[in-house]
């Protein structure tokens, strides 16, 4: 008798994990999602001709298979020119995100800072208990102040940098790079040829052997027994991979997981570019309401008099930043460790780590073909990697 899979949510995580357990002529898949469309933000719609997402959605790995994975079901044009420069107006300058030792010279301070980046050495940066005091270790108090203080503020809606204790996220890294940055200059950076993004990933799966209910509304009738309800309906599964916070299936019973969401604004600028050549992102460290501008062009390269630019707002709207804060983070990995081991909790939300991009999503969906395959169910963590703190 064929092994029913239920997956839970039809973004990256979801669509990936259809298309990978679908081959199985052992499995029976179904995949439920709550929109009438799959894909999540990383859908392509379209604003006055052009393409958009939620956000940038660049496909950013280090894992060539990971990138032949993806280019095999849409094509992907690389994109290592790519740069992301970040305003600072203290200084009224951009610099490279992350910084770059040439960008200190560029700063009208910047005598203080080689002073206090002089006594980084002293200090014990790992040990740094919160992300204020990791990132002044680092590379001292002027460039903390000015280029990290207010930005994470607003990215994290605290008052308070010292409320995050958690920082080997932090994208800038430690120190200030000398020469390339190294993670990303020797990732793959790309992003799909087609006008229409990822879609045809996402709309592929209806091709598959996949059940897919769109408009889903899920409940939980017993995890225990493997019973779940959808629109109504009561269900069994043998196997569970589910890509929403695990809060959701254990009740809330030791409280609702903290996420930041997002408020996305478009405009349509009267010009082909906006943003300087090989400039893809723009970060403001400084008390403007927003994160970060993506021009879509520079990605998609289509043509047009007019370009589009996306902005990301901070807000409460949606669950997609799980808070760095070591408190949900264990709160998250004690619902994590209730799962019984026929349970697979992925992508963002499902593993409650900001670091799970795109990739990591494919790559979690490609173990637990894995562990299917060869039967090698573990209690509780099947796929440890990704939950450790
Ligand atoms: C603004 C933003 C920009 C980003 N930019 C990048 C980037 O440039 N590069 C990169 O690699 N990554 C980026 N990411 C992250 C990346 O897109 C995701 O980590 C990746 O797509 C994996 O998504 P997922 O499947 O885990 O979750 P999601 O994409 O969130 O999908 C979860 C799905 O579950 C559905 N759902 C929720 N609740 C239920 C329910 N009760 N029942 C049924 N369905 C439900 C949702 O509607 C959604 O479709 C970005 C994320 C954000 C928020």
């Amino acid at each position: 008798m064929k092994k029913k899979v239920l997956i839970i949510g039809g973004g990256f995580g979801g669509c990936a994990s259809a298309h990978i357990l679908s081959k199985n002529k052992s499995l029976d898949v179904t995949l439920v999602e709550k929109n009438k469309y799959l894909g999540a933000g990383v859908r392509t719609l379209f604003y006055g001709g052009h393409p958009y997402t939620f956000g940038p959605r660049h496909f950013l790995t280090h894992n060539k298979k990971i990138f032949d994975y993806l280019n095999k079901h849409v094509p992907m044009r690389k994109c290592s020119e790519h740069q992301f420069i970040t305003y600072v107006e203290r200084d009224n300058k951009f610099y490279n995100y992350p910084l770059h030792e040439n960008d200190i010279k560029q700063m009208p301070d910047k005598n203080i800072i080689k002073r206090e980046l002089k006594k980084k050495k002293l200090f014990k940066i790992k040990s740094s208990k919160n992300l204020e005091e990791y990132w002044i270790n680092s590379f001292g108090k002027t460039l903390y102040s000015k280029t990290i203080d207010l930005y994470n503020k607003k990215m994290w809606m605290v008052d308070d940098n010292k409320k995050i204790d958690t920082f080997n996220w932090s994208p800038k890294g430690a120190t200030i790079k000398q020469g390339p940055r190294a993670a990303w200059d020797k990732a793959i950076s790309a992003y799909p040829i087609k006008k229409n993004g990822y879609n045809d990933f996402f709309d592929k799966v209806f091709k598959t052997k996949t059940k897919v209910i769109l408009n889903a509304k899920l409940s939980v009738s017993n995890l225990k027994a493997k019973k779940f309800k959808i629109n109504g309906k009561s269900h069994k599964f043998d196997i569970v991979i589910s890509t929403i916070s695990p809060d959701f299936f254990h009740n809330y019973k030791l409280g609702e997981l903290g996420f930041i969401g997002r408020d996305f604004h478009k405009i349509v600028f009267p010009t082909e570019h906006v943003f300087p050549k090989n400039i893809y992102f723009l970060y403001y460290a400084n008390d403007e309401k927003f994160t970060r501008l993506v021009e879509y062009k520079k990605f998609t390269k289509h043509k047009s008099k007019t370009s589009l630019i996306g902005i990301e707002f901070p807000s409460k709207n949606g669950k997609y930043y799980p808070l760095p804060f070591k408190k949900e983070i264990k709160k998250a990995q004690k619902y994590l460790k209730a799962f019984p081991s026929w349970y697979f909790s992925i992508g963002r939300a499902g593993t409650y780590r900001y670091e799970v991009d795109i990739d990591d999503s494919i790559e979690q969906a490609l173990e637990i073909e894995n562990i299917i395959k060869n039967n090698k169910y573990k209690n509780a963590m099947p796929i440890e990697k990704w939950w450790k703190l």
